[in-house]
C-alpha cells in the first residue's frame, strides 16, 4: 500500500500518456502525405521554387516505382526549358579544397548576376551510407544565398545509377533557372568520367606537391582537364605551387590536341584568401566562347545525349533481365554451376538469354 503511494507521488512511475494526435493539425498532416501534382512540380520548378525543387529531386532519387514514374513525367516536362546552363565539372582528391572553392568560386559566378547549382557525385558514399559531398554547412557561404542551391548526391546507390540521377537532376535545375552548374566529385576513380560524360568544361584541382606522380591522380583525368587548377597557392606553399604549376603544364604538352581544340591551361589560386578566381572563370567564359564558335560546345552536348540513351538503355536492359521471373528462378543455379566449373559463363549467359527471351515472347 505504502509502496503504491509512493509509486503515486514519484515523478519516476510511467502516466499512460496522454494522446498527442489533437495536438496535430489534420490538415498539416493530410496536406504533407499529399504528393503534388506533375503540374504543381512543373510550375514551381519554372518558377525557381527551391522547395519544389528539393522535392523533384528527390523523386528522381527514389527507388520507389511510382515515384520513379512521377520523376520521369517531370524531366520529360522540364526538357524543353533546359539546356541553357553552363556545366562545370570539378575534381580533385579528398582535402585538396574543392567544397572551399566552391564557396569562393560561388562568389565570382553569383558576383556575375547568374544562379548557380551545385550537384555533387559521391562514389564514395555507397561504403559510408552518407554523402561526404552532401554537408551544406561544407559551403557555408553559398548555402545560404538566394542565388545558389546545392544539392548532395543520393547515398547508398551505385556509381552509375548516382551518376544518371545526377543528369537528371541537371534538367531540372536549368529549369528552374539555374544557368551555371558545377558537378562536384571526389577524384577517387571512375566518377571523373561519369562527370566528364555531363559537363561543357573539366576543372581538376590539384595540391601545391602534385610532383609526386600527380597525387595518384590517373592520366585518362588530367587528359580530361579543359584546367588544372593548383589550389592552395599560398603561404609557405606557394614556391611549391608555382613549380607544380610548371610539371603540369610540361605534362599537358605530352597530350593529343583536344577535339574542342581548346588548349588546357593551368592556374594558381587559393580558395582561402580567394585568389585567382577570376582567372579561371576567365578560361571558362573563353572555353565557352571558342567552342561554341567552333561548332564543338554543341556537338559535345550532342554526343552526350547519345551516350546518355545508350546507358539508359543498358540499364533498363539489365533491370528487365534480372526481374524476370525465369531469370529470377534460375540464375543462382546457373552461377553455382559456372563457379563450380560445370557450365562455361558463355554457355550460361547463352541459357539464361534463351530462356529470357522464350518467356517474353509468349
Ligand atoms: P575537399 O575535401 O576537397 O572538399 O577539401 P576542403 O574544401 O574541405 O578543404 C580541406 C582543407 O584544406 C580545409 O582545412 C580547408 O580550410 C583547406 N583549404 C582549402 N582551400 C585552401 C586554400 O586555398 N589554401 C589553404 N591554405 N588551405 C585551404
Amino acid at each position: 500500500m505504502k509502496d503504491k503511494e509512493e509509486k503515486k507521488e514519484s515523478a519516476l512511475h510511467i502516466s499512460k500518456g496522454k494522446s498527442v494526435e489533437s495536438n496535430i493539425n489534420q490538415n498539416f498532416k493530410r496536406k504533407k502525405r499529399r504528393q503534388r501534382t506533375l503540374q504543381e512540380f512543373l510550375e514551381g520548378i519554372l518558377d525557381g521554387n527551391r522547395v519544389v525543387l528539393s522535392q523533384a529531386i528527390t523523386l528522381i532519387e527514389s527507388t520507389q516505382s511510382q515515384h520513379q514514374a512521377l520523376a520521369q513525367q517531370i524531366i520529360e516536362a522540364c526538357l524543353p526549358y533546359s539546356g541553357k546552363s553552363l556545366r562545370i565539372g570539378l575534381t580533385g582528391t579528398p582535402g585538396v579544397g574543392k567544397s572551399t572553392f566552391i564557396d569562393s568560386f560561388g562568389q565570382v559566378i553569383i558576383n556575375e548576376n547568374r544562379q548557380l547549382a551545385v550537384l555533387a557525385i559521391d562514389p564514395s558514399s555507397q561504403l559510408t551510407r552518407g554523402s561526404i559531398l552532401g554537408d551544406k554547412t561544407r559551403m557555408e557561404t553559398l548555402s545560404v544565398h538566394p542565388n545558389a542551391f546545392i544539392r548532395p548526391s543520393a547515398a547508398g546507390a551505385s556509381l552509375g545509377g548516382v551518376a544518371r540521377k545526377t543528369r537528371e537532376s541537371i534538367i531540372l535545375c536549368e529549369a528552374a533557372g539555374f544557368d551555371t552548374i558545377i558537378i562536384e566529385t571526389v577524384g577517387v576513380g571512375q566518377s571523373e568520367t561519369a562527370v566528364h560524360s555531363m559537363v561543357d568544361f573539366f576543372l581538376l584541382l590539384l595540391l601545391p606537391n602534385s610532383g609526386d606522380e600527380l597525387q595518384g591522380i590517373k592520366r585518362g583525368v588530367m587528359e580530361m582537364a579543359d584546367l588544372i587548377a593548383i589550389n592552395k597557392a599560398d603561404g609557405d606553399a606557394l614556391p611549391a605551387a608555382k613549380l607544380a604549376k610548371r610539371q603540369c603544364r610540361n605534362g599537358l604538352h605530352l597530350f593529343p590536341p583536344k577535339a574542342s581544340n581548346w588548349i588546357a591551361t593551368t592556374e594558381l589560386c587559393s580558395a582561402l584568401n580567394q585568389t585567382g578566381l577570376d582567372r579561371i572563370w576567365q578560361h571558362i567564359l573563353s572555353f565557352q566562347n571558342q567552342t561554341t564558335l567552333n561548332g564543338y560546345f554543341q556537338k559535345h552536348r550532342q554526343e552526350q545525349a547519345k551516350y546518355w540513351l545508350e546507358e539508359s538503355i543498358q540499364q533498363q536492359l539489365k533491370q528487365l533481365f534480372y526481374q524476370h521471373p525465369s531469370i529470377k528462378n534460375t540464375f543462382t543455379t546457373i552461377e553455382r554451376q559456372v563457379v563450380a566449373g560445370q557450365l562455361s559463363p558463355f554457355k550460361a549467359a547463352e541459357l539464361l538469354m534463351h530462356s529470357f527471351q522464350e518467356k517474353k515472347s509468349l
